[in-house]
């Protein structure tokens, strides 16, 4: 078997490559060694970020990213990606506070205009004109920042869309197959896999690595690509039985200065995201990480009060940071001749990096 490009990883970055590489002509085939989109895209707390919250970092490259891809999301997948109204308490004072959130949302709705982005506009609202959430009513919060974001609904759902996309237009998925070292030869690469029928090879004259945090667990031979330091972080999000709101997502800062987003999953809400370190390379998270989650949460938001006894669900993944533990705020792409290599921070983005990897490696 010979393609122009060989996917490893059918996470949502390796569909989204697959389906960048298919729409661009190039006759293309994915690995992936468990069930599509299985792994870390399977446990996203689910938010298409529109950018606003990186104008803190002041990073506004990356606002326009964010914002152009959900919209483009939103457009191109109606019956999976919707809109999701958002609200957050706001302080007396700082960087969070009614004045300079009023300007940012000034500064935003500018860069939307200029981009064409349509969803609903943001506005900071006093406490009387909140909608209905009863854990509001205790904070002492006056004011308070509504803004729109976009959700994804299910992740499985969205991911078994995308692959049955790839086969009816002549990709070849292989699941239940790993790759098991990728070899470079005189006219491009040779793929070990192991799958349904036992070992097999492939040759392809491209190959991106899209792995998740194997990436770098599968031998190269004849490539070098210079890593930087990862240090893989534990991620989770806890989906609780308990309902804060049916329609609208909460950010809210604890006393620590955490910050978490609880979000809508029908009768349920989805708490997030805590990063943890890896220990003895498992992703697994224990219950004394989950309690002291469990506690901060509870002190931001008086009166709901949950305990492990209302977990439904704990939805845990791994993502890359820096050798000081800080998340990647932007995705990698590490590349030899015409092998890639895709550290993905964002399950938002996924389709700007899917051309960014097929504009390197076809620039090549
Ligand atoms: C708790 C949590 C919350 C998050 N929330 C958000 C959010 O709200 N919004 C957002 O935009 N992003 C969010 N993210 C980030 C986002 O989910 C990830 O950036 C994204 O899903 C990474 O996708 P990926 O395809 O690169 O990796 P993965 O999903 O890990 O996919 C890699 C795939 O490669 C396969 N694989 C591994 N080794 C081999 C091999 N040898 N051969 C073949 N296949 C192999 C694996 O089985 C896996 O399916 C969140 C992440 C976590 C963990």
């Amino acid at each position: 078997m010979s393609y122009d490009l060989c996917v490893i990883g059918g996470g949502i970055s390796g569909l989204g490559i697959a389906k960048e590489a298919q729409l661009r002509g190039l006759k293309t085939c994915l690995l992936e060694k468990s069930e599509i989109a299985s792994s870390t895209s399977d446990n996203s707390l689910r938010i298409i970020h529109g950018g606003f919250r990186y104008l803190q970092s002041a990073d506004i490259l990356k606002v326009i990213e964010s914002m152009k891809e959900q919209e483009s999301l939103l457009k191109q997948f109606p019956d999976f990606i919707v809109p999701l109204p958002c609200l957050m308490p706001l302080n007396a004072s700082g960087l969070k506070s009614k004045v300079p959130v009023s300007a940012a949302l000034t500064f935003y709705d500018v860069l939307k205009f200029l981009f064409r982005a349509k969803l609903k506009r943001g506005k900071v609202l006093t406490k009387e004109q909140l909608p209905e959430i009863s854990y509001f009513s205790q904070l002492k919060n006056s004011s308070f920042l509504q803004w729109y974001d976009a959700l994804l609904l299910e992740p499985k759902n969205f991911s078994v869309f995308l692959a049955q996309k790839l086969s009816e237009s002549g990709v070849d998925l292989f699941s239940k197959t790993a790759c098991l070292g990728i070899s470079r030869k005189s006219l491009g690469y040779e793929i070990a896999c192991n799958g349904g029928v036992g070992d097999f090879l492939l040759s392809t004259k491209m190959v991106v690595n899209a792995a998740g945090a194997a990436i770098t667990t599968i031998p190269l031979e004849g490539i070098k690509v210079e890593r930087p330091q990862i240090k893989w972080l534990r991620a989770f999000n806890l989906v609780m039985k308990k309902q804060i709101s049916s329609t609208y997502a909460i950010g809210i800062e604890s006393s620590s200065g955490r910050l978490f987003f609880a979000v809508p999953r029908g009768a349920y809400t989805a708490i997030g995201t805590e990063y943890l370190p890896m220990t003895d390379n498992s992703p697994e998270v224990k219950s004394e990480e989950v309690e002291v989650f469990l506690d901060d949460f509870n002190s931001s938001l008086p009166g709901y009060d949950c305990s492990s006894s209302d977990i439904e669900k704990i939805e845990i993944g791994i993502l890359p940071a820096n050798s000081a533990g800080t998340l990647f705020s932007k995705k990698k792409l590490l590349v030899d001749g015409k092998y890639c290599e895709v550290v993905s921070t964002k399950y938002t983005t996924f389709q700007s990096q899917a051309r960014s990897v097929l504009d390197t490696l076809l620039s090549k």
